[in-house]
């Protein structure tokens, strides 16, 4: 695993500073934005403009998850497979993606371009010209805020309300690991600013559609459990389970975490087919403390990464049987 560098308080104040010197800012996430990477950019774009800045938002994603419109700016969002990143003047900020290439394409580290990456992955391989990543941060949101609050900037309910959401969906509603003491305190000190949390919480887990039900009914029978005390679970998501819910990839969100609710489970991954894009399959893992294996190294030995316990990989000309065979026969031999 890459290893980043120390994460200092400094990076904080340096982060901020460098926001206050641009007045033009491109802002991007990674790829299959979830709710971290959108919540994460709404708040920074809104904080931008409330400071008077021109901002843009960019991504790879060809549309974001319908989930997340109640977020301010969500309208102004711009798909781009890549860009040029040479717009004099400009400041080129990643939120929530762990390298370059996990986002708009074009980016090339050899050429010092101006930017700034604030992350929580390990695996961050500190891409940009300037990089505030702290790994021990439950999500992006959370680092942002600490970001935000350092250089005293306004912290309006629309703003918090971003930040929540980033932290919410990343923490698995303040029930995973990387749910810290500080995560708790920034969450209060959000709601002191204005945040209903269940009024939010509404908005992002009540809102399953009967088509994303219909989804996860095709797709659970094929749970397969295996291993010793059957601590892995593997679950297969085919194309046409898509077409036949009718709906779109976005309604995968929340499965890898429902399957850890199964009692005994160390490790579960989901391997699904994208009914937008033939032959392209994403792998999501998620992995208790207790498993022989974390969900990092599988998600790497399969070409992808993330965090020890939440971690995946996206294979460009795949199979789902095929890639899910592999995924069994590396946990089996690493038992
Ligand atoms: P997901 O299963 O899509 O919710 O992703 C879980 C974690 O793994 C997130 O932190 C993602 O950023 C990370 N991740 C997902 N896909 C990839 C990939 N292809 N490469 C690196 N990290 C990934
Ligand atoms: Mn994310
Ligand atoms: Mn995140």
């Amino acid at each position: 695993m890459t290893k980043t560098k120390n994460f200092n308080e400094q990076d904080l104040l340096r982060a901020s500073e460098t926001l206050k010197a641009h007045d033009n800012w491109s802002v991007m996430a990674h790829r299959k934005a979830d709710g971290d990477a959108i919540g994460s950019v709404s708040a920074l774009i809104t904080a931008g403009l409330n400071a008077g800045k021109r901002v843009k938002w960019f991504g790879a994603d060809p549309e974001l998850p319908v989930t997340y419109s109640f977020l301010p700016h969500y309208d102004r969002y711009i798909y781009r497979d890549s860009l040029s990143f040479d717009e004099p003047g400009e400041l080129y900020i990643f939120l929530d993606c762990s390298n370059e290439n996990r986002g708009v394409q074009g980016f090339d580290v050899s050429r010092n371009i101006n930017s700034l990456n604030i992350d929580h992955h390990g695996d961050n391989t500190l891409f940009a010209r300037e990089n505030c990543v702290d790994s021990l941060s439950s999500s992006t949101a959370e680092l942002l805020f600490r970001v935000l609050y350092a250089g005293n900037w306004e912290i309006t309910k629309q703003v918090a309300e971003c930040l929540y959401t980033g932290i919410f969906t990343d923490s698995g509603g303040f029930t995973f690991s990387n749910t810290s003491a500080l995560t708790h305190l920034i969450i209060a000190n959000l709601i002191e600013s204005g945040v209903d949390s269940a009024h939010i919480t509404d908005f992002i887990i009540q809102n399953k559609t009967p088509e994303i039900i219909k989804l996860w009914t095709y797709a659970l029978p094929r749970l397969k459990l295996f291993g010793h005390e059957n601590i892995f679970a593997v679950v297969k998501i085919y194309a046409d389970d898509f077409d036949r819910a009718g709906t779109d990839i976005s309604a995968t969100t929340g499965l890898p975490n429902l399957i850890m609710t199964l009692r005994g489970v160390k490790l579960i991954a989901t391997v699904t087919e994208n009914p937008a894009r033939n032959g392209e399959v994403f792998l999501s893992f998620r992995s208790r403390e207790q498993s022989p294996v974390t969900a990092w190294n599988v998600a790497s030995f399969m070409g992808g990464g993330g965090h020890q316990r939440a971690a995946g990989a996206t294979l460009k000309k795949a199979n789902v049987d095929e890639a899910a065979s592999r995924i069994e026969a590396y946990l089996l031999s690493h038992e």
